[in-house]
């Protein structure tokens, strides 16, 4: 491939304005690597929107090619583990953050960063998970390893019509808990029931000030939003439960008691998909490919073209994708 398209973010550096475009590259302007890769399919999950929309600072290096994670095919390695003709995977290890990223019809990357593309899934497959499912997977397990179980009682997922929070809904569902669903969108009660929740809980009902301990109500949760609402569900996690959390759509702060903690045994379980070693990495792949539902996964996701990442990257930032967006980039 002599040249190629690309997404590409630049910034004015003397009004720090940027802009987004579509360009034409070659091989040349990639950064250093040892994996050349034809990129298959992408998605776009919220921190690609903040990188693209710029509202929060993603994008550590300009000029950038956003997009966090791909499939795609190897077509040049000097690695040892990958040759030509294999299907891999990259989410994380900085791409469309550090290092120029998935919105490209070529990436030159590491090879230590790649797996392979786990047995079952098509590109278009791993993608409809993309980071937003290996992260509500990763939350999955760190639940199991605090011994969640689903006798232990209901569990709670928020942001729930969003990417991590479809995927934790479904997975939670699948593996025998009941799962409560919180949203902001409670028009999207159906799509929730659809993938597994047992009960739709409004938003509204988590984003007062909370108090130091109230009612238990939940034994475990995911949280994609932080912010109060994070804040109000450890005052209503069982004694000696858990909440795993990973976002931050809410807000990055977290005003709480240590209240939770001492008096009821909770623990806050933090989940960085970015830098997750390989072997977990791996473990968190292999179990989605063996725990998610394959029917609810195609009703969560929508395919879109390279032209509407720029448009949906706007719209996830407002909150108002639904689910999944994967994006054909070969
Ligand atoms: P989405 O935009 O798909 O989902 C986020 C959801 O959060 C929305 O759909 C909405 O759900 C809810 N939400 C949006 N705005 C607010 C708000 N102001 N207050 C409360 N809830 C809100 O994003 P993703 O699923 O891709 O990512 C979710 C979060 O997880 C993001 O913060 C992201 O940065 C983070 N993340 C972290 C990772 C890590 O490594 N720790 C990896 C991947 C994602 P609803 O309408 O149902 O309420």
């Amino acid at each position: 491939m002599d040249t190629f398209e690309a997404l590409v973010i630049r910034r004015d550096e003397a009004t720090k304005a940027q802009s987004v475009a579509v360009e034409t590259l070659s091989a040349a302007d990639l950064m250093d690597g040892d994996v050349d890769v034809q990129v298959g399919y992408s998605t776009v999950n919220y921190k690609d929107g903040l990188a693209i929309t710029g509202k929060a600072p993603v994008v550590r290096r300009f000029p950038m090619i956003p997009g966090i994670d791909f499939a795609g095919t190897v077509s040049a390695s000097t690695y040892p583990d990958f040759k030509p003709g294999d299907q891999v995977i990259l989410n994380g290890w900085g791409l469309g953050e550090t290092h120029l990223g998935a919105y490209s019809k070529m990436a030159r990357v590491k090879g230590d960063w790649l797996i392979r593309l786990p047995k079952g899934f098509s590109g278009k497959d791993a993608m409809a998970l993309g980071t937003a499912g290996y992260t509500a997977m990763l939350a999955v397990l760190a639940l199991e390893r605090h011994g969640a179980a689903p006798a232990r009682g209901p569990v709670v997922v928020t942001g729930a019509s969003g990417g991590v929070g479809s995927v934790a809904v479904a997975l939670l569902a699948g593996l025998g808990y009941t799962v409560e669903a919180v949203t902001g969108r409670v028009n999207e009660a159906d799509y929730l029931k659809d993938l597994g929740a047992s009960a739709v809980v409004e938003r509204g009902e988590l984003t007062a000030a909370p108090r130091l301990l109230a009612k238990e109500r939940w034994a475990a949760g995911i949280d994609a939003v932080g912010g109060t609402v994070l804040a109000n569900l450890l005052s209503m996690t069982s004694a000696e439960g858990a909440i795993a959390a990973c976002g931050n759509a809410a807000g990055m702060e977290l005003n709480t008691s240590v209240a939770p903690f001492i008096l009821r045994g909770v623990s806050l379980l933090g989940i960085n998909s970015v830098y997750a070693p390989k072997a977990l990495r791996v473990e968190a792949w292999n179990r989605l490919a063996r725990d998610i539902d394959r029917g609810k996964l195609a009703r969560m996701s929508a395919k879109i073209g390279f032209d509407d990442i720029v448009a949906a990257a706007t719209d996830i930032v407002a909150g108002k994708v639904r689910g999944r967006l994967v994006v054909e980039i070969g």
